[in-house]
């Protein structure tokens, strides 16, 4: 509300970001989810914002689409900067030059054309290419929240479809959807990719991540409110919808339901009888499989009945950093919490995997550490066989991949 009055008051229009001219910079304090769903993202090329971390909602919007980011700007320097004037947004030394002079802006453009090039040679040699460690085949999936995404995953050849996030499909509408928008919405997205198995996961608002139309909470501490499946759990006719739309989806398509924020078993007990409900009512055979969504060190706590419950398991590691260190993701005054607790959090995880495998069920890293290479080889040696992660990052992992098993 705060941002919407400010920008009533100011005059800026509503969804400045649907008309951005071509390779624009978006400048900006913070960008939230509810400011890009909007977004021409065809023309932006690069993102700077003074708010954001590595796992901030910037970012992984940043990674989905390949564009370099920067974060850590003092907001002071956005108004120096003529609307028309040009800047080079290093992404990997992490800085900007405003108004380049002629050699900065040949170097940057050489390194970029040499970078593509290297990139589009990788993709060649590595899109088909499958791995194993030892007897485990290396499943390689992907996060998608549109159908350009899933274009994406389809052409990179990924295994499935790990993670199909709800909220920007939301965040587009006005109004809440009914069961045949959603259908609908899941068919048309889902078509390149309609011969994969697909993870979708239910809604998973609340906290950071808003609707206009939909009263979730405020105040202090959302972060450690409704949110995910809390809210599923408060409004269950918002729950039945997706339910229904997800098991008419079933008959046409291999699929999985993901619980966000499952924290206690009863999170997934509650969402399997709702399923089950609903198939009765729709004279269904119910053969869907839940899985909880461990993003929350209490998931971790009690991994035995939770494993219990669920048919799969998927680690988010954004949410599960965050809450372990108690170190908001968004918050690059608290990055150095984050990156120490990336590093703990391996361990941890590694008795999650375990489990799983102990018990028989798929466990699934979705968050955005299934794709930071530097972790990759950790990540393996404490079991991960999959790994869900943005389309642009799909190719990058197999480099990593290569490098590791060969
Ligand atoms: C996570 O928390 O790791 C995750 C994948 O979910 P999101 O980033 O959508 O919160
Ligand atoms: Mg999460």
């Amino acid at each position: 509300i705060e941002w919407r009055l400010l920008r009533v008051l100011t005059g800026i229009e509503d969804n400045i970001l649907a008309d951005i001219p071509s390779r624009a910079v978006i400048l900006t304090p913070r960008l939230l989810p509810s400011d890009t769903i909007h977004m021409n993202t065809r023309n932006a090329v690069a993102f700077v914002t003074e708010e954001g971390s590595r796992s901030s909602h910037s970012a992984i919007l940043a990674r989905a689409l390949d564009l370099p980011y920067v974060s850590n700007v003092n907001s002071r320097i956005f108004t120096s900067i003529p609307q028309r004037g040009e800047i080079i947004v290093d992404g990997n030394k992490g800085r900007i030059i405003i108004n380049p002079g002629p050699e900065e802006k040949q170097n940057a453009i050489s390194d970029q054309t040499k970078k593509k090039r290297k990139f589009r040679s990788i993709k060649k040699k590595l899109v088909t290419k499958s791995f194993m460690m030892g007897d485990d085949p290396i499943g390689i999936l992907s996060n998608i929240s549109n159908a350009e995404d899933a274009t994406l995953a389809a052409e990179s050849n990924v295994d499935g479809i790990g993670l199909f996030r709800l909220e920007a499909l939301y965040m587009a509408k006005s109004v809440l959807p009914n069961e045949r928008d959603l259908v609908n919405d899941f068919v048309k997205i889902l078509k390149p990719v309609q011969n994969l198995p697909v993870t979708i996961r239910l809604l998973d608002i609340g906290g950071d991540k808003s609707l206009p139309y939909l009263k979730t909470e405020s105040g202090r501490n959302p972060l450690l409110g409704l949110r995910g499946v809390r809210v599923l759990k408060k409004y269950p006719g918002l729950l039945r919808t997706q339910l229904r739309a997800f098991i008419r989806l079933a008959k046409d398509h291999e699929m999985k339901i993901l619980i966000p924020m499952a924290s206690i078993a009863d999170d997934i007990v509650f969402i399997r009888s709702a399923l089950e409900n609903e198939c009765k009512k729709l004279n269904s055979s119910c053969s869907i499989k839940i899985g909880a969504m461990i993003e929350t060190p209490s998931a971790i706590m009690d991994i035995d009945n939770i494993i219990a419950n669920s048919d799969f398991l998927s680690i988010g590691t954004n949410d599960l950093i965050q809450y372990a260190v108690a170190a908001d993701r968004e918050k690059l005054s608290c990055s150095e919490y984050y990156e120490a607790g990336a590093e703990l959090i391996i361990k941890s995880l590694g008795t999650v995997i375990q489990k799983s495998r102990t018990a028989g069920i798929d466990c699934v890293i979705c968050g955005e550490m299934a794709a930071d290479t530097e972790y990759t080889k950790a990540l393996l040696d404490s079991g991960f066989r999959q790994f869900s992660v943005a389309p642009a990052r799909i190719n990058k992992l197999r480099k990593a991949l290569a490098d590791i098993l060969g």
